[in-house]
């Protein structure tokens, strides 16, 4: 076989450009470029398979094969070398394609007596089309050009498809891409569900013309892109006070990418080949893609990750495409992203319906917003951007953390349906909006929201909260790009003062530091964040960031009430510290001249089980003490709670725990000091019962708990369900739940 020149390359491009151009429909062009394509590479077979569903691939067009097995050949994905191809997104290439682990035979085509194979998918973006191969009668491995080539094509086939080039005039209708229901199973990040239309977070870049006529044009427009993109990322990596450590060395990596010689000749390759400087591009973004999904070092991921980006603002620039496409946001818009920044989130408010994420933690930023906007999160919903278009019908479980995009009727209909019952449930809790959350007894628990947001204080009268049993002050700091003065901390607290109405809201100083990063902190190069400098911890070591705050605490409470509570608290000394602190700034404020709060309290939270075994001493120095469940059970049983490998292995009602908490109750109690729960569990109903058994008669949660929990509460006997959780525990049960489901069940 006569060796492939960049002009053999070209001109077939050319042809597949003229076979788009031309009159016909799609099944036409696809016949057409097999034939061009056996032809341009001297093999006897060129194929073309397209996925029908999501897990099915078939034989949509062949040179060589027999005709009859057109739209009747179909394999599994991962079946026979066709369908490893399109699994793995990686080529195939054998000299004896029998001898190939996974081989599959398939007689009907007749593809016994060509031995040699290449195949290569098609796929754009990380999006997978289909694959492409073409085989040959001598048993011999396809050249490094060959491979190269073919991969040019396939991504030329690509682009076709996306603009719609293969649709109709198959006899029996082959579904396209973005046409047929997927569904996606991720994690739940906030309960709740909705319905809509996605909104993509960044619009995906049409490429018009794949095939570039003149390489050298094509060449001078790449570098001219390539330049341009360069003096941004200086220019923006420059604006950027890097510190040192680690950010600095992500974001010179950064640089040294949009900076990488490899990378423009890679490309520059491409468009020798006939590709247009755009598609050039694509070409080594969705070869990216295809290694990121299969790299497993999270430092190469990152690296993957970098090259993605740096090539969508290439291609942006490239194209003229913005973010800004013009379209307008569908209603119901439910966003659809790989990951978003909180201040981002915050921009779209509460226009969205749900989120759904390709990335994203339980305990991100964004995570806290969306919480805090009341509105349903799924997060590592994997390949939904390449799946979803622009207003397609999308549904968003929060509960189950499933996805269904351009559901089917029936489950379309099935999800109306839990919909509906939500709506209705939400309408009979609304009725108890008024009504206190006491039991059958006549024990009163008092019901607190949690906060963090402006956004969040409408709903303290809509949910019947009695207070704010959290605010957690660092979301302010969160979505700023600069530590906000003390001035705007000020007005902000006063307004969420006046906001609530006479009702308390317990402000929790700054909880930062480690996995919570500020944009213009200097990250901490630390092995274990969550266990590392954070909280009370940065406060204390710089105080001068907390003592503004608190001072802007002072300031926004005059005349009214103040709580303050410390976070992770984890010795006596520390509150004793921070106490002194917030007194002197009191005095401070005095001796400036400014008016007073009318009441200070200052509690603790309790995050480690260190301070549950605190002098007595310190339990009577706190006004009052609120359990921060979420770290508290994370220190507890030693697992993670942003890991989703064990973050869900161990029971909050694990009797061991259960234990803890009760000690915890007895010894404020002993004390005297007010105790309440404000970690994410006091928001579950079963958890919030046993909470209330145990005896903590405050519960902070996410206001649309509130209904849920309240409802439970009227319905039962607190020290009913105290013995059974007593007589389990004296029978040695080592997990509570069954016992407390049990017994209300038969309330
Ligand atoms: C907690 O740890 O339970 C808590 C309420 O604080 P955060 O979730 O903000 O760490
Ligand atoms: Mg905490």
């Amino acid at each position: 076989m006569p060796e492939r020149k960049d002009s053999d390359s070209r001109k077939l491009l050319l042809r597949l450009r003229e076979t788009l151009a031309a009159p016909g429909g799609g099944q036409h062009r696809l016949d057409q470029i097999t034939h061009h394509i056996a032809d341009s590479m001297g093999t006897q077979v060129c194929s073309i398979y397209l996925f029908r569903d999501a897990e099915t691939l078939e034989l949509c067009a062949t040179e060589g094969l027999k005709p009859e097995s057109v739209h009747k050949t179909r394999l599994r994905l991962g079946e026979g070398l066709v369908g490893r191809v399109a699994r793995t997104g990686r080529h195939v290439n054998s000299a004896n394609a029998p001898a190939e682990p996974g081989f599959r035979y398939m007689p009907e085509t007749g593809e016994e007596v060509y031995p040699s194979f290449l195949g290569v998918p098609i796929q754009r973006v990380g999006e997978k089309l289909g694959v492409l191969v073409v085989q040959s009668r001598d048993a011999r491995q396809f050249s490094e050009d060959e491979l190269y080539g073919l991969e040019v094509v396939a991504m030329v086939l690509a682009e076709m498809a996306e603009l719609g080039a293969f649709l109709g005039s198959q006899s029996d209708g082959l579904p396209q891409a973005h046409r047929f229901p997927v569904m996606f199973r991720g994690t739940t990040a906030q309960e709740g569900v909705a319905e809509g239309r996605v909104w993509l977070h960044e619009p995906r870049v049409v490429i018009a013309n794949p095939v570039g006529e003149d390489p050298l044009k094509e060449k001078a427009r790449l570098n001219e892109g390539v330049a341009m993109l360069r003096s941004t990322v200086d220019s923006m990596l420059s604006g950027h006070d890097m510190g040192g450590g680690d950010s600095a060395e992500v974001m010179e990596a950064y640089r040294l990418f949009a900076h990488s010689r490899s990378w423009l000749r890679r490309m520059e390759e491409g468009i020798d080949l006939g590709l247009s400087a755009e598609a050039a591009v694509e070409k080594e973004q969705s070869q990216a893609r295809a290694r990121l999904e299969s790299a497993a070092d999270p430092y190469l991921r990152d690296r993957l990750h970098d090259l993605d980006d740096l090539s969508n603002r290439l291609l942006r620039i490239l194209t003229g495409q913005g973010r800004d496409t013009g379209a307008s946001m569908p209603e119901n818009p439910i966003l659809v992203a790989r990951n978003i920044g909180p201040a981002e989130l915050l921009d779209y408010g509460r226009k969205l319906k749900g989120v759904v994420l390709e990335e994203g933690s339980v305990g991100s930023h964004a995570a806290i917003v969306a919480r805090a906007l009341a509105i349903p999160l799924v997060i590592h919903a994997e390949r939904v951007i390449a799946e979803a278009l622009n207003g397609d019908p999308i549904q968003v479980d929060g509960d189950s953390g499933v996805v269904h995009l351009r559901p089917e009727e029936t489950v379309a209909k099935a999800f109306r349906d839990k919909m509906a019952m939500q709506a209705e449930a939400q309408q009979r809790y609304a009725g108890l909006r008024d009504l206190p959350a006491t039991d059958k007894a006549g024990t009163t628990v008092q019901l607190y929201m949690n906060a963090g947001l402006m956004a969040d204080l409408p709903s303290l009268d809509g949910s019947g909260a009695e207070g704010v049993g959290l605010f957690r002050t660092e979301l302010q700091f969160l979505t700023r790009t600069r530590v906000p003065r003390r001035g705007e901390l000020a007005g902000l607290y006063a307004h969420v003062l006046d906001s609530a109405h006479g009702k308390p809201v317990m402000f929790r100083t700054l909880d930062i530091g480690s996995d919570k990063v500020l944009p213009y902190m200097k990250p901490q190069d630390e092995p274990n964040p969550a266990m590392g400098w954070r909280a009370i911890r940065v406060g204390l070591d710089k105080r001068g960031v907390l003592r503004m705050q608190l001072q802007a605490l002072i300031r926004a409470a005059v005349g009214k009430p103040l709580y303050v509570m410390f976070p992770f608290i984890t010795e006596m000394e520390e509150f004793e510290d921070a106490h002194r602190l917030l007194m002197e700034q009191l005095a401070r404020e005095q001796r400036l001249g400014h008016q007073m709060p009318s009441d200070i309290r200052v509690g603790a939270m309790l995050e480690t089980p260190s301070l549950a075994f605190a002098p007595r001493k310190f339990f009577e120095m706190c006004d009052f003490i609120s359990v921060g469940g979420n770290d508290l059970k994370q220190f507890f049983f030693a697992a993670d709670r942003e890991n989703e490998r064990v973050r869900r292995r161990y029971d909050t009602l694990n009797t061991s725990f259960i234990t803890l908490l009760d000690q915890i109750v007895q010894r404020c109690n002993a004390a005297n000091v007010p105790v309440s729960f404000c970690g994410e569990d006091a928001g579950r109903p079963i958890e919030a019962v046993t909470f209330a058994a145990l005896g903590f008669r405050r519960l902070s949660m996410r206001p649309a708990s509130i209904g849920p929990v309240k409802h439970l509460i009227r319905r039962v006997d607190l020290d009913e369900l105290r013995k059974v959780i007593d007589d389990a525990r004296q029978a040695g049960d080592t997990n509570l739940r069954r016992p407390v489901t049990e017994w209300l069940a038969r309330q």
